[in-house]
């Protein structure tokens, strides 16, 4: 089913994006399965396991002996690598709440956890203040060449996840390449995009920071948010914290937001112009607060099949105000003129690398399956079959830094195939709700927040 033109845009793709794969000597069996299917979600099941099994079974090995901690956890849960025989074996390797990664202590001793966390030996990192900031901290860790990012809860208790360079690459590539071999053929690129989340070059968010592959990817790329966002203002905004200093970040907040929904109308306006494909990535709040301004004046676009939409980031915390996704590609098209078929929605987390994205046809959450096994677990963390609600689970290769086999917050159904489409793998239905009990996240909820007052004033 992978014919040549799908397979020569495949092609510049690698080309384009070719510094995020590192040369073939330096293979391991998670570039394997990465870089070589040239669809993540066209794999024939049968090769996919192998894949699966290598990668997942090389990564699990790597953390058994480079992290101490992880190791010790699975020795309580009597598994080593030399359990890990078969591809059913795959099931008991030892899962690692998403809480972990929240539960950090604080001041200098933060430095010390994420080291304990961290798969290898981490740089040798300068920490200049006596009593740092948590971004201060990640600043550090960050100069001496990590990617470590995080994402947070209403609480505002920021989940921290410790990538090396090698990890960030696998997981950017990885988002670049589901998105763009699921809205084939729409990418190339000369094509102009607008990048609906913070500046990547600027934040610490994960959701932002993922983005750093969309400037290599095409050659004209716009910021909506294009201020440093902070660990401090993100625990302002998702707290509620009352008090002066976050009523102003709120003021600031109200005027940014209406300049930003004006500038993209701007720019809409001029690529309507030319003939030029467009693309627009990011928080969905965002686009709705464009396409709700524009419906209020009577405005609307045709950009056609030379107009695309990818969401990110979530819409689990927008509850009350929230679109369903059905309906917001209904206004996409409506409103902007962009097929339902070149709106795609992308389910991932800041712990995982891998990434779910809608398919063209019946918009379900496919999920990569060549290094990355997904699983729905039950309330004791056992797996249930397809079809069942339960809780979010991942088995993620890529994760070489940190020992990526994560159980979430978030609760699915999985289905063994696409009810519309016809590649083989895994998916979600597209509706993802968080677990009883769990706080509310999501990293475009983290950016809605930070510009919401004004925002959530046009969604009612
Ligand atoms: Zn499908």
């Amino acid at each position: 089913m992978v014919n040549q033109d799908y397979q020569d845009y495949m092609k510049r793709f690698d080309q384009q994006v070719s510094k995020y794969i590192p040369s073939k000597e330096a293979w391991t069996p998670v570039d394997d399965a990465l870089y070589t299917p040239p669809d993540l979600f066209r794999i024939p099941l049968k090769d996919a396991a192998e894949m699966q099994l290598n990668s997942i079974k090389y990564s699990f090995t790597h953390h058994y002996t480079h992290n101490r901690t992880y190791q010790k956890f699975c020795q309580d849960h009597s598994f080593s690598p030399a359990d890990l025989k078969t591809y059913d074996d795959l099931e008991k390797i030892p899962l690692i709440p998403d809480t972990f990664f929240k539960d950090y202590p604080l001041g200098k001793d933060f430095a010390l956890w994420l080291g304990n966390i961290f798969t290898g030996s981490l740089p040798r990192i300068v920490i200049k203040q006596a009593h740092p900031t948590f971004d201060e901290v990640i600043n550090a860790f960050n100069a001496s060449g990590m990617a470590v990012a995080y994402s947070s809860g209403t609480s505002g208790r920021h989940t921290f996840i410790p990538r090396d360079q090698r990890t960030f690459c696998l997981s950017e590539y990885a988002v670049a390449k589901s998105v763009i071999s699921m809205i084939y053929p729409l990418w190339e690129p000369s094509m102009h995009g607008y990048l609906l989340m913070p500046n990547p070059k600027k934040t610490n968010v994960y959701a932002g920071k993922v983005c750093t592959i969309y400037f290599d990817a095409i050659q004209d790329v716009r910021v909506a948010i294009d201020r440093d966002i902070s660990t401090e203002l993100i625990r302002m905004t998702m707290s509620g914290q009352k008090g002066l200093k976050s009523t102003v970040v709120k003021y600031f907040a109200k005027r940014e937001s209406e300049k930003m929904v004006s500038e993209i109308i701007r720019w809409l306006e001029y690529h309507d112009k030319t003939n030029e494909k467009i693309a627009l990535v990011g928080a969905p709040f965002i686009i709705s607060a464009v396409m709700k301004r524009l419906d209020h004046d009577g405005r609307s676009f045709d950009f056609g099949d030379r107009g695309g939409v990818a969401t990110g980031g979530g819409w689990k915390a927008y509850e009350g105000l929230r679109v369903p996704v059905a309906e917001f590609r209904t206004q996409v098209e409506k409103i902007l003129g962009i097929p339902q078929k070149f709106c795609l929605d992308i389910y991932g987390m800041v712990e995982g690398n891998g990434w779910m994205v809608h398919c063209p046809e019946g918009h379900y959450l496919h999920s990569p399956y060549s290094y990355y096994k997904p699983l729905v677990l039950d309330d004791e963390y056992h797996p249930v079959g397809y079809g069942e609600w339960g809780r979010f689970a991942f088995l993620d290769a890529a994760a070489l830094s940190y020992p990526g086999f994560i159980v979430s917050g978030d609760k699915v159904r999985m289905l063994e195939h696409c009810p519309v489409c016809d590649r083989p793998g895994p998916v979600l239905e597209p509706e993802i709700k968080r677990a009883a009990g769990e706080e509310i996240r999501g990293c475009a909820e983290e950016v809605r927040r930070m510009l919401s007052v004004d925002l959530k004033k046009g969604e009612t």
